[in-house]
């Protein structure tokens, strides 16, 4: 390392080591930190359009885009002023305001049959919510997820959860009663047959459905033509609610998230009773959200029986961000993500073409990610035992060659790789140009 590369690896290492003597593992999410990988997590500094700066001052085409919320790159300067000017007319109110009803209204006007908008902190809170009121409105107990998918760190949905769950291989989590977990029946991704078992056998006891829109959190799993319509169909049949977990996809591959792409009518047609959204609706800020008829949403207190409430719900700072964000995203923004995730993809499969890297590159709509191995290239990967198959440990070898030449890939073989509007021809050819020797570093690992 040169002079001026050690120091910046000191200033990072510095900053990991004072950060694990005040906060568990260094990090206030499991995903940041480099546990799969190995390595210091890069403490950042600042971001702007595709870029992230560390500690350190160096910089890094962003391929995580904070996990999803940056669409349209950081810092957008129409977002950041638009928080601004939010934030200079009071932080948090308590109160409703009519900032909060355009967001609602915008997400309705993506996606009509959210025709009433609760509107929360983090995408945990919408699932969360979305199943107390699924057991609410049906009087059941039991929630059906499918291995490998993550919605967030709820009890009940923690079970053979994907993300950070997956990345530390854990079967599920401490901490959670057996009686919650007795109260959550995990299948496999992708089996339609599965689930019509379970419905065959308990459908009277479940009240509803989660899966993830298309699966994005143990590497990028699409639904096979017909799972989702499958789900529903199912659900319909036995009076349990389907809630579709857009938190991830929503408002990221499309205008009306993969619902748009694959759900509404002129698409095939099937929609859900609830959907959840986060990330992209809070445009980098804590915003989520629930959506469905008004109906069941109507069961939501104040209105009906089930409870739910948070002192910063809507809060006037994030709602500007999203906001602006959504306000922004138009056909323009998605025709030139999804065009960069294209290529990007593209480019990924020739690198390790060329290198012979066995492997299979999957991607739904502008999300994709790599799978290693012969099992992966030969079959790719339709559920969670596929992915857990892989060759994870070339990840390492390529994720820490891909860093070492500035791009900030997700720390983690089974995370989707993030794109955005700023990521122009640029930022798009320094990646590129990174590739050979990150699949030399794969074959060689
Ligand atoms: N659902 C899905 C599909 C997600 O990808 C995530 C987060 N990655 C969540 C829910 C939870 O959202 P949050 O981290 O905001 O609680």
């Amino acid at each position: 390392a040169t002079p001026t590369e050690s120091g910046a690896v000191e200033a990072n290492h510095a900053a990991f080591v004072r950060a694990q003597a005040a906060i568990p593992g260094g990090v206030n999410s499991p995903v940041r930190a480099y546990g799969s990988v190995g390595g210091d997590p890069r403490f950042l500094a600042r971001a702007a359009g595709p870029y992230v700066y560390d500690v350190a001052g160096r910089e890094y085409v962003d391929l995580v885009c904070s996990w999803g919320p940056a669409l349209l790159g950081h810092a957008h300067p129409d977002v950041v002023e638009a928080v601004r000017s939010a934030a200079a007319r009071g932080l948090s109110f308590g109160a409703p305001t009519v900032a909060e009803v355009e967001l609602a209204e915008e997400i309705r006007r993506r996606v009509p049959a959210a025709e009433r908008v609760r509107l929360v902190s983090t995408g945990t809170e919408a699932t969360m919510t979305a199943i107390r009121l699924a057991r609410g409105v049906t009087g059941r107990p039991l929630i059906v997820k499918f291995a490998g998918n993550y919605h967030g760190h709820v009890d009940a949905l923690l079970a053979e959860a994907g993300s950070g769950v997956a990345t530390l291989a854990m079967p599920g989590t401490a901490g959670v009663t057996a009686a919650a977990a007795a109260e959550t029946l995990v299948l496999p991704y992708n089996d339609l047959a599965a689930v019509e078992r379970a419905f065959a056998e308990r459908g009277a006891q479940i009240a509803a459905v989660i899966v993830e829109a298309s699966a994005a959190n143990m590497g990028v799993v699409p639904p096979l033509p017909g799972f989702n319509a499958g789900l529903r169909r199912l659900t319909a049949a036995h009076g349990a609610l389907l809630i579709l977990d857009e938190v991830l996809t929503g408002f990221r591959v499309g205008p009306s998230g993969w619902w748009g792409l694959e759900g509404r009518a002129d698409a095939g047609g099937y929609t859900p009773d609830l959907f959840t959204f986060g990330k992209v609706v809070g445009g980098g800020m804590p915003v989520a959200a629930l959506g469905g008829p008004a109906t069941v949403m109507s069961q939501l207190a104040p209105e009906g029986p089930v409870y739910q409430a948070g002192t910063l719900s809507g809060n006037p700072v994030a709602v500007a961000a999203g906001l602006a964000t959504l306000r922004l995203a138009d056909d323009a923004v998605y025709a030139r993500v999804d065009a960069a995730a294209r290529a990007l993809s593209d480019a990924v499969g020739a690198a390790l073409d060329a290198q012979g890297v066995a492997h299979r590159v999957q991607r739904a709509g502008s999300l994709f990610s790599v799978f290693f191995g012969p099992a992966a290239a030969a079959d790719g990967v339709r559920d969670y035992a596929d992915a857990q198959a892989q060759e994870a440990f070339r990840y390492r070898a390529f994720f820490h060659a891909m860093l070492d030449a500035g791009v900030n890939l997700p720390p983690s073989v089974f995370e989707a790789w993030f794109l955005s509007a700023a990521h122009d021809d640029d930022a798009l050819g320094r990646v590129v140009d990174a590739l050979p020797a990150a699949a030399r570093a794969a074959a060689a690992a």
